[in-house]
């Protein structure tokens, strides 16, 4: 199975992780860019997907 995708910075562990879960990514609340400088850019915490993922309870 080497079909996974790269991790975001803002990503805990690979998609499909057990104990994790996707979650809308709190810098850019789901849409996928960022305003920077004046400009809408690719939000670089979840890579421009809109969601992370994080781990479910523990922590
Ligand atoms: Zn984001």
């Amino acid at each position: 199975m080497e079909n996974t995708s790269p991790l975001n910075p803002g990503d805990d562990a690979p998609a499909g992780t057990p104990g994790t879960g996707e979650d809308v990514c709190p810098i850019c609340h789901g849409s996928g860019q960022v305003e920077q400088d004046g400009d809408n850019v690719s939000c670089a915490n979840c890579g421009g997907t809109g969601m992370v993922i994080e781990g479910i309870g523990g922590g």
